[in-house]
């Protein structure tokens, strides 16, 4: 339990009257004060039975280890239990910044060129320790533009995320637009339809990978599970039910995706459905080698990425190549944890 969420039980325990829990979350998340002493609406004796009961701070997550650079700041988080997890902010030149954080320590879907894939899935992250991850940039002064749920794990297979997705959009807690937020996933088909129901607003990205199941079926075994024809469909009501615009994530793996036939048939694929065409968004990645051991996979040559990027623009699909932000500080998925635990 976050000590946010243990501060609400103390209260009532301690019989402290109702508004004690609000005037908390106001002094955290108005007021972006993290220690209790500095909480000057509270009592003093109060004050100092939570700093006795809970230490000084608000935070429960704890950085285990920081890795800088220019664009890109990587964090690893310990959580109570031990168990490690990675946000990252990345910074724009206009002063813009955004945040990529896990949803899951660890993840199942094994995805074979995915670090996080290969250590398996570990833990679902609390809707609070979701809300944390945020709390620990947002205290320090930086302010919540824009965050993606492209850090560890799968968000979909995490029950309690929709429950995160209320905190972040409560008005006393983040008060997030849901516009600001995106889900990343692998194609969890119930995950994508309750997100069409509930939060409509919210950004989608499905990470594609691959033009036709059999590869798909080679790279990601969750193509078995839900076959993205199944899922284009749910992608292709989403658009329909909101008219937002999609996002579909391709990893370029060397050989093994990234061919001008590859790109045609991706093409063709989106093509099949004409009247949504014009809201998908194909972002391509080029690989981010990781250490982990399995499969060997190599980032494609910067004129393989580009006669792909072409391709795909004169079958006229809106498409861009994402930078590599943050490569020379592992800061694809999962790469962190790896080798601090190698
Ligand atoms: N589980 C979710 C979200 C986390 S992964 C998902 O799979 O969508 C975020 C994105 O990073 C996914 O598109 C994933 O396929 C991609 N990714 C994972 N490892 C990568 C690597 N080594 N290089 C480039 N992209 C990678
Ligand atoms: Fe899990 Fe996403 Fe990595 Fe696949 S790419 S193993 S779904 S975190």
């Amino acid at each position: 339990m976050t000590k946010l969420e243990r501060c609400k039980e103390l209260l009532e325990n301690w019989e402290q009257p109702d508004y004690r829990y609000r005037q908390i979350l106001h002094a955290v998340f108005q007021q972006k004060i993290s220690r209790f002493q500095d909480m000057s609406v509270l009592p003093a004796e109060l004050r100092n039975r939570l700093i006795d009961t809970l230490g000084e701070t608000v935070l429960t997550l704890r950085p285990a280890q920081e890795s800088l650079s220019g664009q890109a700041d990587k964090l690893l988080f310990a959580l109570e239990d031990g168990e490690k997890i990675e946000a990252v902010r990345l910074h724009y030149r206009k002063g813009w910044e955004s945040f990529c954080i896990s949803s899951q320590c660890g993840c199942a879907f094994g995805c074979k060129f995915c670090a996080t894939g290969g250590m398996g899935k570990r833990r679902d992250l609390t809707a609070w320790e979701i809300v944390e991850e945020l709390l620990y940039f947002f205290l320090q002064g930086h302010p919540l533009q824009s965050v993606s749920f492209m850090g560890m794990g799968e968000p979909f297979a995490n029950p309690n995320l929709f429950e995160a997705l209320s905190l972040l959009t409560d008005p006393a807690i983040f008060g997030m637009s849901q516009r600001r937020i995106t889900i990343s996933t692998v194609g969890v088909l119930p995950g994508i339809q309750r997100l069409t129901r509930e939060f409509p607003q919210i950004n989608l990205a499905y990470s594609l990978h691959a033009p036709n199941a059999e590869l798909r079926k080679r790279l990601m075994p969750v193509e078995r599970r839900w076959p993205m024809e199944q899922i284009l469909d749910a992608l292709n009501a989403h658009i329909r039910r909101t008219h937002r615009r999609v996002f579909l994530a391709y990893t370029l793996l060397k050989n093994q995706n990234d061919t001008i036939a590859h790109a045609r048939e991706l093409g063709q694929l989106l093509r099949k459905n004409p009247k949504e065409l014009p809201l998908y968004h194909v972002d391509l990645i080029p690989y981010n080698a990781t250490e982990h051991a399995g499969e060997l996979f190599e980032p494609p040559d910067q004129k393989r990425i580009r006669e792909f990027y072409q391709a795909l623009r004169k079958m006229g699909v809106s498409c861009a190549v994402r930078t590599q932000f943050g490569s020379d500080i592992d800061a694809a998925c999962g790469q962190l944890y790896a080798k601090e635990s190698s």
